[in-house]
């Protein structure tokens, strides 16, 4: 398994709801390396580009409009598989059809407020990680690495 980078949004619920520590805690417990994090009030020019592979869909307005609503928590957690297991750590899209467990299956309840965004892919995490954080990566070694890591 290769050491991975993947975005990770809190979206504007999670950051009104106060979820924002309960998420970064997940990911700190788990053992995955925080490498980028910034509270950002996006323009919707930024949100479309963002979630450009669903600009054709019923819902793309209403998602726009719904991630412009509030700051959301922008960052980048590092680690073996970090993609797929950030995937599995969020659930489902639908929150309904989450496990407990989960982010959404633990915190939310609607499709259209499903609190957080993962990265669904190696390729679309260099994509988001490249428009949310132009400024680049923060670069350090870990102290719990030896720990984490066998
Ligand atoms: N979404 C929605 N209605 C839908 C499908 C998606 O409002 O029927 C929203 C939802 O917030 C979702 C986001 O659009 O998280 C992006 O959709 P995608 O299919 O990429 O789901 P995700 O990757 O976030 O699980
Ligand atoms: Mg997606």
């Amino acid at each position: 398994m290769a050491t991975e980078q993947t975005y990770i949004m809190i979206k504007p619920d999670g950051v009104q709801r106060g979820l924002v520590g309960e998420i970064i805690a997940r990911f700190e417990k788990r053992g995955y390396k925080l490498v980028a994090m910034k509270l950002m009030q996006a323009s919707k020019e930024h949100l479309e580009k963002h979630y450009e592979d669903l600009s054709s869909k019923g819902f793309f307005n209403g998602l726009i409009k719904y991630m412009a609503s509030g700051p959301v928590v922008a960052m980048v957690w590092e680690g073996k598989d970090a993609v797929k297991q950030g995937r599995a750590m969020l659930g489902a899209t639908n929150p309904l059809a989450s496990a407990p467990g989960t982010i959404r299956g633990d915190y939310c309840i609607d499709t259209g407020r499903n609190i957080i965004h993962g990265s669904d892919a190696v390729d679309s995490a260099k994509k988001e990680i490249a428009l949310w954080f132009p400024e680049g990566l923060c670069q350090y070694t870990a102290a719990t690495a030896s720990w984490i890591y066998e």
